[in-house]
């Protein structure tokens, strides 16, 4: 039975990404800062595993790591995230700002750090960052959110290295953009569903190979200009 780990797994994408990979019989670790506090995910029954984890508390990272370090994973999917505001030169909050790069660029590196060896480990070998098209410095037209672009273009380049290291290994490391989704950060406007977001990640994640290490897609499988 394949496994994955997905943080950020209490509500939108992530917990989508969970109940996806249950009802196929996966193997999965939900992690998010209150799992107690999270009915959906306490439903999904013994194939799915909860940990209490906020993927900026270092320490919490590795006591996972070990607590999981005799078990194969085949997927990590570095999906937690921060929304940040469309800020111009005269709203600059640098707080936030620290608060975004932590969470969406510090954490993920800091949770394959802790995860490769389980992940080299395994049969499929696969990272997935979580990142978005706001982060592709070719696809900015319109300036603005510099908390949040500029974040995820950070989470791009790590995604490169990753897979730069990670390659003599046989992993496979990409970033996706999982589409405008109606999430808390996506809102209602949104164009669509996690469950079409993630069914669509799910078919991409699937077909990789080695040779899609080191790029990035968006969730219906198109590959973006960084
Ligand atoms: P949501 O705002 O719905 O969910 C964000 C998730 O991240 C929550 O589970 C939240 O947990 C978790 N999280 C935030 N900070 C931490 C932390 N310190 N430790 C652990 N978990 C944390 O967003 P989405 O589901 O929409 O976003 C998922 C990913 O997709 C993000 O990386 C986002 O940037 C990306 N994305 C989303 C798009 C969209 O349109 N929705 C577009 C492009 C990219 P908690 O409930 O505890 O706060």
């Amino acid at each position: 039975m394949p496994s994955v780990l997905v943080t950020g797994a209490n509500r939108g994408l992530g917990l989508a990404f969970v109940e996806s990979f249950a009802a196929d019989g996966w193997r999965v670790h939900a992690c998010c800062r209150h799992p107690e506090k999270c009915r959906p995910l306490q439903d999904l029954g013994e194939g799915v595993a909860l940990h209490r984890l906020d993927v900026t508390e270092g320490l919490q990272v590795e006591a996972l790591a070990r607590n999981l370090a005799d078990e194969p994973l085949d997927l990590l999917i570095n999906n937690a995230g921060l929304g940040g505001e469309d800020e111009d030169l005269e709203s600059l909050d640098f707080e936030l700002w620290q608060r975004l790069l932590a969470v969406n660029v510090l954490a993920p590196a800091r949770l394959a750090a802790a995860f490769w060896p389980a992940v080299v480990a395994s049969s499929r070998r696969v990272i997935v960052n979580v990142s978005s098209k706001m982060g592709s410095i070719a696809d900015n037209g319109s300036g603005g959110a510099y908390a949040y672009r500029s974040s995820k273009a950070a989470l791009n380049m790590v995604t490169r290295n990753l897979a730069i290291e990670l390659k003599d290994k046989g992993a496979v490391v990409v970033a996706v953009h999982p589409g405008w989704v109606r999430t808390e950060m996506g809102g209602p406007e949104a164009e669509i569903t996690p469950e079409e977001s993630v069914g669509g990640l799910r078919r991409l994640i699937d077909g990789l190979t080695p040779a899609d290490s080191g790029r990035f897609f968006d969730w219906q499988g198109r590959e973006l200009p960084w």
